[in-house]
């Protein structure tokens, strides 16, 4: 018996990453996945890789009203509803102030925030009907402060006041509403950075593993293991939280 049996976890920017090791935790204890990213082939073979049963690629841009109503469409006709929301998908556009253009900004805003917006909009009509929901916001340690990222921390803060506005909202729904605000995590996202930097990926993971008290840098399989648990039932008297899994960076 896994903890997800018979629920359904939508995760955007699933196609790789953090979201595609939260999509794999979530098929490994029983549930059945979509599989939301921009591209839609992509998200299609993410899927595929899934353990167990029936899950779904689905084509989306999370910050596009008509393309996030389409996907909920067909993820509830082919996979049967929706219980668990994980809003993941995520870019960076980082600049220092001075040098930050408007699509910078805008680009990042519409992602993160709009798209959180979007997904929890179209989620809640089907959560609030069952009386059941699990809503998990990815925020970052950016949100506390971070040079070169105005536009990413602004957003990445964003997210947890509509994480705790949402918990006061649909909390009497039955819907938990929390946030992970990871610390560094080995993905395309981080090697992209080291790139911009003009580092070294593995000099650059060094640099941040020594940057935090447990001395190593995390993995997707460390934000998987605590959106695990606060989308289980475990963690229903959880919400409005956000849960830092940065090995104590920002202690
Ligand atoms: P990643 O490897 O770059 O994956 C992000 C995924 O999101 C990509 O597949 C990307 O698709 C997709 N995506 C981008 N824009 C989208 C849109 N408009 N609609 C649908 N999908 C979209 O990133 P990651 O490192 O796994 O990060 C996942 C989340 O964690 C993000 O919200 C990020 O801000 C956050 N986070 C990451 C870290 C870290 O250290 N990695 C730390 C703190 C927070 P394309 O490839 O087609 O663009």
């Amino acid at each position: 018996m896994g903890r997800f049996d018979g629920r359904v976890a939508v995760i955007t920017g699933a196609a790789r990453g953090i979201g595609f090791g939260c999509a794999t935790r979530f098929a490994e204890e029983g549930a059945r996945v979509a599989v939301v990213d921009l591209d839609e082939a992509a998200a299609a073979e993410a899927a595929a890789k899934l353990p167990g049963g029936q899950h779904l690629g689905v084509g989306a841009n999370v910050a596009d009203r008509p393309s996030v109503e389409a996907a909920f469409e067909r993820i509830v006709g082919e996979l049967g509803g929706v219980h668990i929301l994980m809003n993941n998908a995520g870019i960076t556009r980082d600049n220092l102030l001075f040098k930050m253009t408007d699509d910078d900004w805008d680009l990042v805003m519409d992602v993160h925030l709009k798209g959180a917006f979007l997904m929890c909009q179209a989620a809640q009509k089907h959560m609030v009907e069952q009386k059941y929901g699990k809503i998990i916001n990815v925020s970052s340690t950016s949100a506390l402060g971070n040079r070169g990222q105005a536009n990413y921390a602004a957003a990445k803060m964003g997210i947890q006041g509509f994480t705790r506005t949402l918990a006061k909202e649909l909390s009497p729904f039955g819907i938990n509403t929390n946030a992970i605000a990871p610390g560094f995590i080995v993905t395309e996202m981080t090697d992209q950075t080291a790139a911009r930097l003009k580092m070294d990926v593995e000099e650059f993971r060094k640099l941040n593993a020594d940057h935090n008290p447990v001395k190593r840098v995390g993995y997707p399989e460390d934000i998987a293991a605590a959106a695990a648990f606060l989308a289980s039932d475990e963690a229903s008297y959880i919400t409005g939280q956000t849960l830092y899994v940065d090995g104590g960076a920002t202690l």
